[in-house]
Order: structure tokens, then sequence, then C-alpha cells
């Protein structure tokens, strides 16, 4: 008889996106005229960068020729990618972080989930709440959760609210936690971490022996200089942090697949028999044995991004989509919503007027506008009375959605 990982069966049934799509199809069903306007989706809108995709083609050549042809590469990623990367993304920045640090893969979806492979079960786990669903699944799948309550909240889960009652920083956990992921900045509320909070996020770990799992898949869209743009900026990271990120968002990967994963070589665990085992050197060990490093002609594409002309046009990917943030928190400022992120990230979220629900606000913004958001509640309970929407769209959309607003909650 095979047996299953009955944990896959304590998941929610994925409610958010399939839920937005039915009630978008049955409105369109009634309206067939209604030219619906979507903002829900974070996903990336724009081609990519020129100096990306031709040096995808020429690699894409070199593939054809004998001479020029590559097989499998190194599992941890080519030097010509991961060089760049420690050079642009943390020396440049004043961070210590070596080539060899950092893991080359194919998005950080996957690494994000597939860290759990080398942790041990039982680690108690805490979270952000409103939070990116995955961080949430992935431990269900493992098994570090126990089954999920009426609102959605699993049992042996630390959830840590952020919300305006917290300025939306959350607090230190009461009881001790082995393990915190943090988002910043965060996807879904748009908000950032100050230096000073994730210094203290820092100090928790180190006292109290946990690890901090740190999403920076945004963080080439901070304009404020004083916000960090990775935890290794802070003193004593090195000692208690893996970091996160990702070419989906700045550089438009979210097709092409292209991610990395920082594991400094201090990082380090007692094992149960007392000795200190490198996380280094078990994420190693994992992406070795699992994983056969992402493409040649991916990577190759991803470093054509750190060249003079890449960063720039990456820079203008990122000016346009934090220019229609500009023009929804602004606008919407302007109707006299409550409005927050949308200055150093591409999601602006929002308090639903009127005392809404996080839904009834979605019904009433497809009605009378018919433009589409993302629930606040789908991304975790202390999202409710709250709303997503994505800077990542087109100018034109985003234009007519603002004008569209003003009829929905004028
Ligand atoms: C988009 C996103 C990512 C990137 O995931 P990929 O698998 O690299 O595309 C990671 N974390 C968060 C919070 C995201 O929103």
């Amino acid at each position: 008889m095979v047996r299953i990982n009955e944990n896959f069966l304590k998941l929610k049934a994925g409610y958010l996106f399939p839920e937005i799509a039915r009630r978008v199809s049955a409105f369109a069903d009634a309206n067939p005229d209604a030219d619906v306007i979507k903002l829900g989706i974070g996903d990336v809108t724009e081609p990519l960068p020129a100096a990306v995709t031709a040096a995808m083609h020429t690699a894409v050549d070199e593939l054809s020729d004998r001479d020029s042809f590559h097989g499998y590469g190194p599992e941890q990623g080519y030097a010509f990618l991961r060089e760049p990367i420690a050079e642009h993304d943390y020396k440049a920045r004043g961070v210590n972080v070596s080539a060899d640090e950092i893991f080359i893969s194919d998005g950080s979806k996957c690494d994000t989930g597939n860290i759990l492979d080398i942790l041990g079960e039982g680690n108690r786990v805490a979270i952000t709440d409103p939070v990116y669903p995955v961080y949430v699944d992935t431990n269900v799948m493992v098994g570090n959760t126990g089954t999920a309550n009426e609102a959605g909240q699993f049992a042996n889960l630390t959830y840590l609210p952020v919300t305006e009652a917290n300025n939306f920083v959350a607090d230190l956990p009461s009881d001790p936690v082995d393990v915190i992921y943090l988002c910043y900045p965060n996807n879904p509320t748009g908000t950032v971490a100050t230096r000073e909070t994730l210094q203290n996020w820092v100090n928790y770990a180190r006292e109290n022996g946990s690890l901090i799992l740190f999403d920076a898949a945004y963080e080439a869209f901070i304009s404020d200089d004083s916000i960090p743009h990775s935890i290794f900026e802070i003193d004593g990271a090195r000692e208690c942090a893996i970091e996160f990120r990702s070419f989906s968002k700045n550089v438009g990967f979210t097709g092409v697949r292209c991610a990395f994963t920082v594991v400094p070589k201090e990082l380090s665990v007692t094992a149960s028999c007392g000795t200190e085992v490198s996380l280094h050197q078990l994420w190693n060990r994992r992406q070795s044995t699992k994983f056969n490093g992402a493409s040649y002609v991916v990577q190759k594409g991803a470093a054509a991004a750190y060249t003079e002309e890449g960063r720039e046009q990456v820079r203008g990917l990122i000016d346009f989509y934090m220019t229609n943030a500009r023009l929804l928190r602004e606008g919407l400022e302007s109707l006299g919503v409550r409005v927050f992120g949308g200055v150093n990230a591409p999601y602006v979220w929002l308090g639903t007027p009127d005392g809404l629900s996080s839904w009834d606000f979605f019904d009433r913004l497809l009605e009378k506008g018919h433009l589409v958001g993302t629930p606040g509640s789908g991304f975790g309970a202390a999202g409710e009375g709250y709303f997503r929407l994505s800077a990542f769209n087109s100018r034109k959309n985003v234009e007519a959605a603002l004008e569209r607003f003003k009829s929905a909650v004028g």
C-alpha cells in the first residue's frame, strides 16, 4: 500500500485566486460588454531588457556550435553570474557576501520551499500575517503545523500580525520560535523594514538560536536610501540568516526563471549529537543532489542585467512600475482612501473604505468600477479589511483604473 504525505490534506484548497477568477467570470457572464481591468496580479507586464535578450540570443547560438556548446553546468551556478551578483548586489553596498556563498536557482518560490529540506522536523515557525502564502503552505507540507481553523490559521504556526495598529512592524514573538520568515519590501503590504527593525530581528535570532529566512525579492524597488536592501547589511546577520533574491520582478524573469539564495559560511546549527553543522554545506549538498543548475541561456541573460547597459535598462523598468505605484497611491489618497506601501515596493495596500470587508470591497470595485484587485484577507486573517493593488500593469490601464476608482470609492 502506498502512503501519501497526509500533510497535504491539511492544506486549504488554493482558495484566493480561484475565488477571484470565479467572481470575475460570473461578472463577465452577466456583463459581457464590461472591460475589466486587473490590478490583482503579481506578475510583470513589460518586455525583457534588450541587453538581456541580446545575451540570451548569443547564448543560444553558442549552444548550436560544437566548440562553444555547454552541457551540465555547476549545480551552484556559473561564476560569470555569481561574481557580478557579489560585486553589484553586495560589495557595492559595502556588504560582505562572496560569490561562493551565492547559489543560483530557477526561482525563489522553489528555494523558499526547498530550504525546509535542510531543516529538521518540529521547528516552531513564525510568519507575519498577512503573508506570501508559499511560506505557510510549504510548512504545512512538511508537517510543521497542525490543521487549519475556520479563519484559515494553522495550529502550531506563530502568526505575527502586521496592520496599521503596529504601523506594519511585527512585535517580536512572545514565545520563542526557531525559524522566522521575513519579506522586505513586503508582499502583500508594500511596506519596508528599517535598519532598526531588522537589527531587532537579528538580535532576537542570535539570542534565541533562531534562523531568519529573508525574502528580498523586491529589494530593487527600494527608493529610500536609509532602507537596507539585504539582511546582511545588519550586524550579526551572517550568523543567523539566509537570503532569497529573484530576477523575476526587477529584470522581468517571472517566465524566464532565475533567482539565487545566499547562505553565509558562518551560519551553523548544532546537531542533536552536539556537532556544529554548516548550513552552507547542507544546502550545497541538497542542491548538488536534487538540482542540476539553472539553464545556461538564462544565466547568461541574468548576467547581462549587471552590465552597464543592463543596469540602466533594469532601472528603467523599475522606474516605470514605481511611477504606476505612485499614481495609484496619490490617486487613491486624493479620494480619501487609507493607502500604505507603494513607495519602496510595487504594491499598494489599501484600508477598505466604509468598513467593508476585503471581499465586499472586491465585489463593489468589480461592480461599480469593473476593477479587480486582491482581497487582503486572502493573505491571512490580519489582512481582513485591506486590499492589494499591483503596480505591474500598463500605464494606460493604471490611468483608466484611477478614473474608475472615482465612481467606485468616491
Ligand atoms: C514574486 C515573488 C518571489 C519570486 O518568486 P520566483 O519563484 O523567483 O518567481 C519571491 N517572493 C515573493 C514574496 C514574491 O512575491
